[in-house]
């Protein structure tokens, strides 16, 4: 039970003990730190006896370079049910609970959909009561913080300590040494609860921070020699500085292979010490007692590191290369070929010598089978691990894996039929599906907390927050019109949450009877949001030409970072925010058309703007978007997708119906077919409007301020350039269809009976889409892990 009066004495305390202050002299930001730390101090004998109750098992370890969290502080009150409590708590002391929650700053330890999935399968694994562990980096300074100055993106470094974090413990005493051949580090664990929904297990996340062995060198001190004396302390905390937020290039090269390296060594290090202090010195049984995930190809380098430990511990060859395949599973989560990873010999020799020398050792080992087994010498060159002085993560992580995953089944049947065909030839059984999944606790309980209301009253109960399927009785009241009212009632609600929002951070106002229409993902080419703003663009000119054209009032609001080297993907968002500034000044089509680029989409951001949502736009290239997980977020809100067939729009769809979605444009085989002889320039002459729109890059209709970067935009298109053929993303082709489904959803929206049932139906069947069901999948299938409940 909860008890107010221990709260509240905790909360007190702590604001003395951190800040050495009163109630009544502190701020803000002290009062949400002492709130959080009230709250980790009620968790922590759960938190403990979790960890007793795993160490007796099999446990499963997510290594991933990305954990994208967010907030803490709603979602843990939600997930141990105490919110209503410390809000009244709180109003008690005249501390209102919404400030609390958002002054707090976004763990924003992650670039995208990859960061997130990790972060909604720990709430997942924790709600289950599976034993796993998340383990990844603690970067000082997450994804950067974005502006627009004059239409430009500006980056600023992203501070999200400054405030402390509440939500972590440092844990000195599992310290590990990690060695680079210029010298070694200190790897510092922290660990922040997961605190699963409805239940006391608490799960850990395990961020490792670097540390210099000495914080100064007194000697150089002693001769002042300051700057010196702090340059090893630096160079060594220089590795978990920063998250690089440019995940479609490679860069930064030697720390990013030195952050790879240190938080997987860092990983298995502790596994290996705390297995051997359980289970004595024989190693045999680490399979027995590991299942470790790698998420990417980030982590895979854990494969030669786990052998160069298990051999310096005395395992032999054959035996530490049973139990590496035995304990490791890899998530393939992209087949754009420029995010494989592959590293340059040179510098793993540099930096790396000894896992250098396995890698080699694991490379000629595989060779040898390919060999015996008689593959064709050219198959042997393409899938051999290293080559051309490269070292190819992707087929290193492929060998030494029992599992390798794709992320939806459209993907996964790319990775067989295409990309992998040779691997899959050869390892037919390491190929599994495993369609990405989100949490349903943050993505509607906690950011639609109206929505979820209706729900559970018509559910009967609020199960389906934890077993998804329930969800699926809703649509015994398609029928009932009172209850689709309600439904477009909170839908409202929620687009006016939103519009006081957007004019308080954007200073832009929207209209919430309007059609909110809303792409928010990364930004990059192969998403297409070059598609929607040509869209917009034709559609603008053609009000201008007929301004009685029949169309119902629409706000486009888009959301994206663009990776800060990405120049094209910086155009666009110019070109976008050029957009805006033509259609929102235009008296013309004002009251039927308006553009807003929020700034610095993120987790907490998207809590406003999923619920919010009329249009969910998944519009990217046919098989270039593994799965989308944004997708996922906008159905479970109850919103149509507009979108192509690519990665899981295809089980939406399949589960919601193709009726009560707008899918258009060109499928993966046609792609395949076309994509040698496309020319693009039949679409722009001859496809009505199409030229307009796409010349206006081209003809002082935007500036880009002297950049040349629209006309950069405009060759690609039209020319190509050297490495991808004109139009490399097929927009042209599609934009006709694109246009025509768009109309289809002017007119069906119109009639709003018909539209909530549209919506319905999206939220009725997006059972599917919960991590839960994900998670239960890897664990029977990949890691053979069992839920383990605490007891008290
Ligand atoms: C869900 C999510 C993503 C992934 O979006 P996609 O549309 O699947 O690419 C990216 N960023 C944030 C902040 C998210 O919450």
């Amino acid at each position: 039970m909860f008890d107010r009066r221990k709260f509240k004495d905790s909360f007190i305390r702590n604001l003395k003990i951190e800040f050495g202050k009163t109630l009544e002299k502190s701020n803000k930001h002290e009062k949400y730190y002492a709130v959080s730390k009230a709250i980790m101090e009620q968790i922590i004998e759960d938190w403990s006896e979790t960890e007793e109750t795993y160490k007796k098992g099999k446990q499963a370890y997510y290594l991933s370079a990305e954990f994208l969290m967010g907030r803490a502080l709603g979602n843990n009150l939600l997930n141990l049910g105490i919110h209503k409590e410390i809000e009244e708590s709180l109003k008690d002391l005249d501390i209102d609970i919404n400030l609390m929650e958002e002054i707090e700053e976004d763990a924003g330890l992650g670039n995208g959909g990859l960061g997130r999935l990790a972060a909604c399968f720990l709430d997942s694994c924790a709600t289950m009561n599976l034993p796993v562990t998340g383990h990844g980096l603690r970067y000082r300074y997450g994804i950067f913080k974005q502006k627009f100055i004059d239409g430009f993106q500006v980056e600023e470094g992203d501070q999200w300590l400054k405030h402390g974090d509440p939500w972590s413990i440092r844990r000195v005493e599992d310290t590990v040494m990690i060695e680079f051949a210029d010298g070694k580090v200190r790897a510092v664990p922290y660990d922040t609860p997961i605190i699963g929904y409805e239940t006391k297990n608490i799960n850990t996340l395990r961020l490792w921070e670097a540390e210099a062995l000495e914080d100064f060198d007194f000697h150089l001190f002693n001769e002042q020699q300051y700057d010196e004396a702090v340059k090893a302390k630096n160079r060594a905390e220089d590795i978990s500085r920063v998250l690089y937020p440019n995940d479609s290039k490679k860069a930064g090269k030697i720390l990013r292979l030195k952050q790879q390296y240190f938080f997987v060594s860092a990983s298995l290090q502790d596994m290996i010490r705390k297995y051997k202090k359980r289970a004595g010195e024989d190693l045999e049984a680490f399979p027995k007692y590991h299942a470790v995930q790698l998420n990417d190809t980030h982590p895979v380098v854990a494969i030669p590191e786990l052998m160069r430990l298990l051999i310096k511990e005395g395992v032999n060859w054959e035996k530490a290369w049973r139990i590496t395949q035995e304990t490791f599973a890899y998530t393939n989560h992209t087949i754009m070929a420029e995010a494989l990873e592959k590293w340059d010999v040179q510098l793993y020799k540099e930096l790396l010598p000894k896992v250098y020398e396995i890698i080699v050792k694991i490379h000629q080992q595989f060779l040898g089978e390919l060999k015996e087994k008689k593959c064709a010498e050219e198959t042997i060159k393409e899938m051999q691990i290293i080559s051309e002085d490269r070292i190819h993560m992707a087929w290193l992580a492929i060998y030494g894996s029992h599992t390798i995953n794709g992320v939806a089944e459209l993907h996964t049947e790319i990775l067989k039929n295409q990309e992998l065909k040779d691997w899959y030839k050869l390892y037919p059984n390491k190929f599994q599906n495993k369609t990405n999944g989100i949490t349903f606790r943050r993505w509607i309980a906690l950011c639609n907390k109206e929505l979820t209301q209706l729900i559970t009253e018509l559910v009967g109960t609020d199960e389906w927050i934890s077993d998804s399927n329930k969800i699926k009785e809703l649509e015994k009241h398609i029928e009932d019109e009172a209850i689709l009212k309600r439904f477009l009632e909170i839908k409202t609600l929620k687009k006016s949450q939103l519009a006081a929002y957007i004019l308080e951070k954007e200073d832009v106002r929207i209209n919430p009877d309007s059609i909110f229409d809303i792409q928010i993902k990364r930004l990059h080419e192969y998403k297409r949001q070059l598609l929607n703003a040509f869209y917009i663009v034709d559609l603008y000119y053609r009000l201008k030409e007929n301004p009685s054209l029949d169309i119902l009032p629409r706000t486009y609001i888009f959301g994206a970072k663009a990776a800060p080297g990405y120049v094209r993907a910086k155009a666009i968002i110019k070109y976008i925010n050029e957009i805006a500034k033509l259609v929102n000044n235009d008296q013309d089509v004002n009251d039927k058309i308006k553009v807003v680029f929020v700034t610095n989409y993120n987790v907490s951001y998207g809590e406003k703007l999923f619920p919010a949502a009329d249009v969910s736009q998944q519009i990217s290239t046919a098989g270039k978007e593994a799965s989308g997980t944004g997708n996922m977020k906008f159905m479970l809100n109850g919103t149509p997708t507009l979108g192509t067939y690519d990665g899981a729009n295809v089980e939406i769809v399949q589960e919601a119906g193709e009726e009560n979605n707008f899918i258009f444009g060109a499928r993966v085989e046609e792609l395949e077919a076309i994509k040698d002889s496309y020319n693009p320039k039949k679409y722009y002459e001859r496809v009505p409007g199409l030229k307009r729109a796409v010349d206006t890059l081209i003809n002082g209709t935007f500036d880009d301020g002297g950049t040349g970067m629209f006309q950069e935009l405009f060759s690609a298109l039209l020319e190509g350039t050297d490495w991808h053929h004109p139009d490399h993303y097929f927009l042209l082709r599609d934009f006709q269809e694109y246009r025509e489904a768009q109309q289809r959803i002017d007119i069906a929206y119109q009639d709003r009976i018909s539209w909530a049932k549209k919506c319905w139906m999206n939220l009725a069947n997006a059972g599917k889409f919960s991590s839960d069901r994900t998670i239960k999948q890897y664990a029977e299938e990949i890691w053979k892990t069992e839920a383990k409940q605490i007891k008290s």
